[in-house]
């Protein structure tokens, strides 16, 4: 590996895990926390998982796994030229997504809505409870036990109130002040992924084209640059090439102007960069162009009247099944109807929350529809 920069976060220097443990042997504790994800069940399910297209749809559309992957691809290349822990975002940039529910931004708003009275569900937070505790893998602890800095890079965002039952991973919240560049890392690289994958998704769904999106600049300079190249190009070639060109042209922005500003703000270690702003960042000109982008797809792809029809029907599946499990815990699966005694709502939001789409499409069958085949 490279030289780290002083202020990375070096693993050695690490504030540690919740629950003490002899070193790792062989690998450092941030490959230890990355090996500990790649094991756990809720990283499996990511598989089943979507984002913006239900699972069913296709099998060439991103799922929450592969989406997952990308953003440990571009946040790795990112450390790497900026000098920072590649193990660290990358460990991070497998996890971020681990608490999602099923049926992607449908489901958590539906979610969220069925937990306002107990409490709201935030998938980053639900990110951080299924690593603290809802995998069950390890004699000696609930949960994975990841050190702290992967902790802290899952828990992107909370809100004050969550922040202040949270202990230690919440105190920047309160404080504010920044979490490690390489958490700063893997948020944009999420960013950076699910941007040019929804093109590329919206694109093969046929529900944007590339007609509309000549008119968005970062789109359409790119595509110029290719056609320029390729006077006959077309098809899914086209797409592609303009689109590992969008993706290039972001990294490569995001680590000119965030080697500047950390040259400029002389950090010495990794305290000197959580007192300090933000130092990850794209210029002014590349956050206006990714602005647009993201105001497109809002526009035209993630309200398109098909994907709201998927949404609606997700929503309601979601809801109907909290609403069961709420009005007779006996429903639930034994280990869970063992735990609800402590708080039903939670226990019926984790459940929900681990669900992959197929499977609450299956229990939605099982709860609510009688068929010959039973049980
Ligand atoms: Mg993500």
């Amino acid at each position: 590996m490279h030289d780290l920069a002083p202020y990375a976060a070096h693993p050695k220097d690490t504030r540690g895990r919740q629950h003490p443990e002899s070193p790792p042997q062989g690998r450092n504790d941030f490959q230890r926390d990355r090996d500990r994800i790649i094991h756990s069940t809720a990283f499996r399910r990511l598989e089943y998982k979507t984002q913006v297209f239900v699972n069913h749809e296709g099998d060439l559309f991103r799922t929450r796994l592969t989406h997952s992957l990308e953003v440990a691809q571009i946040g790795r290349a990112i450390a790497r030229t900026l000098s920072l822990q590649e193990d660290l975002v990358e460990a991070i940039a497998l996890a971020h997504d681990l608490g999602h529910t099923p049926f992607g931004h449908a489901g958590q708003d539906a979610l969220n809505d069925c937990m306002r009275e107990f409490g709201g569900f935030e998938h980053n937070l639900q990110s951080l409870r299924v690593v603290d505790l809802l995998e069950q893998r390890y004699a000696e602890f609930d949960g994975l036990n990841l050190t702290f800095e992967v902790r802290e890079g899952i828990l992107k965002h909370c809100s004050v109130k969550n922040a202040k039952l949270l202990g230690e991973v919440g105190q920047r919240f309160l404080d504010k002040t920044q979490p490690s560049l390489e958490a700063q890392v893997a948020n944009l690289a999420d960013e950076i992924a699910y941007n040019n994958h929804d093109v590329d998704d919206g694109l093969r769904s046929g529900l944007i084209t590339l007609e509309q999106l000549k008119e968005v600049r970062i789109f359409g300079e790119h595509l110029q640059q290719v056609q320029n190249l390729y006077p006959n190009l077309n098809g899914r070639r086209l797409v592609h090439e303009t689109i590992r060109r969008m993706i290039n042209s972001l990294v490569m922005n995001l680590c000119a102007e965030s080697a500047a500003l950390i040259a400029d703000a002389d950090p010495r270690s990794i305290q000197d960069i959580r007192e300090r702003p933000p130092l990850i960042r794209f210029s002014e000109a590349m956050q206006q162009r990714q602005f647009e982008l993201k105001q497109f797809l809002r526009e035209n792809l993630y309200r398109h009247y098909r994907v709201n029809r998927m949404s609606a029907k997700a929503q309601r599946t979601l809801r109907e099944l909290f609403g069961a499990f709420i009005q007779d815990s006996g429903l639930l699966p034994d280990d869970f109807q063992q735990r609800s005694k402590d708080d039903l709502p939670r226990t019926v939001s984790d459940y929900i929350a681990g669900m992959t789409d197929r499977y609450a499409m299956k229990e939605y069958q099982r709860l609510f529809v009688i068929s010959e085949r039973e049980l």
